[in-house]
């Protein structure tokens, strides 16, 4: 039986919904009358409406990414990341597994998209992000996805990998705005962000959760579908998201507002470059910088095919990492991640 836009949107809210019958926390209320996301003030100022006409222009040509394939998807043509004008969504939900800070009590809102412009052979969501699967919705859909995460008590909208239908998100958040959105959005990349594509996002991103993979292009061509630029390109992309947010803020009960938080994500044999990494953020960026060293690598996809990455990590490699951040100096290391480490420590030497 075919299944209809409606249905799908209606058995994805539902599967996010038996989560949570429970009311909307009586907290979360309160700090959203008092907060105000940067794009309600961006809308106030009588911008946003023409920063999205820009982010639409730019599908009939399409560069919203440094694959800069130059495809008109207004008329329906698709290029690297296959994805079509309309967003296609696999799934909205409360996620309980992100970032403490994101989490909270009643889940970080998140929505998952389809398609990927990067396309790691070690994805670990390859069903949704190589293979497409996953609904085609209007805008208008993907704002009532935004409310319904609202009301359950979700403590952001947390956008998974957003950057190829930037604009359907743009012009969602708006939709759900004049409906009465108040969460920040979470920008939850790979980071394979062109810079001016960023600069756009100025004023209405509360939160950038971008990846930082590779800090070499010969491992990041070999791994992410001929990326060789990844390294130089996110390098220029966080440094501008830091520029427009800072350092993370959170509000009385820890819940993140706004800020940058980096996901590094350690691979055997030292593929994804820790070291250097860490002390790029410690040259380029505030040593307060929320960085979250993750230990969670396991073979997925295509991985296997690739001798140097079809392991788990091992102890040391993760302890190493970590180790390699504290002597660089960065003080923002996230929780969960540090307590794996002194785990693993107190046990070597107990
Ligand atoms: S978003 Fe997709 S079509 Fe557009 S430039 Fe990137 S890969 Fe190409």
């Amino acid at each position: 039986m075919e299944t209809t836009r409606r249905d799908f949107i209606k058995r994805t809210l539902l599967l996010g919904g038996t989560l949570l019958f429970y009311p909307a926390p009586l907290y979360a209320t309160k700090k959203e009358e008092a907060w105000r996301p940067a794009y309600a003030k961006l809308e106030e100022e009588g911008k946003f409406a023409r920063k999205i006409e820009e982010a639409y222009s730019i599908f009939e040509d399409c560069h919203l990414c440094p694959r800069q394939c130059g495809v008109n998807r207004q008329k329906g043509e698709k290029g690297f990341c296959r994805a079509p004008l309309k967003p296609v969504v696999f799934g909205a939900h409360p996620h309980f597994g992100e970032e403490v800070s994101l989490v909270g009590n009643y889940g970080s809102g998140t929505i998952f998209f389809s398609n990927c412009n990067l396309r790691c052979i070690f994805c670990q969501n390859w069903p949704i992000a190589h293979e497409g699967k996953g609904k085609e919705i209007e805008d208008e859909d993907l704002a009532g996805m935004m409310l319904y995460l609202q009301e359950t008590g979700c403590h952001n909208i947390n956008l998974v990998t957003p950057t190829h239908v930037m604009p359907n998100i743009l012009n969602a958040t708006r939709i759900a705005l004049k409906k009465g959105l108040r969460l920040p959005l979470v920008y939850n990349t790979s980071g394979y962000e062109r810079l001016e594509i960023v600069k756009l996002l100025d004023g209405i991103v509360d939160i950038y959760m971008p990846d930082m993979k590779f800090m070499d292009g010969d491992q990041a061509a070999k791994y992410s579908s001929g990326a060789s630029d990844y390294p130089e390109v996110t390098a220029k992309a966080i440094i501008e998201m830091n520029r427009q947010v800072g350092v993370l803020k959170t509000d009385s009960n820890e819940i993140a507002l706004r800020g940058l938080m980096i996901r590094h994500l350690v691979m055997p044999n030292r593929v994804a470059g820790t070291e250097k990494f860490v002390k790029w953020v410690a040259q380029n960026l505030p040593k307060s910088t929320y960085v979250n060293i993750m230990p969670q690598y396991r073979v997925e996809y295509k991985a296997y095919e690739y001798p140097k990455i079809s392991r788990g990590i091992t102890v040391n490699e993760f302890l190493e990492a970590i180790e390699w951040a504290k002597q660089s100096s960065l003080t923002n290391l996230d929780p969960k991640s540090v307590a794996v480490y002194e785990f693993y420590r107190h046990r070597r030497s107990s």
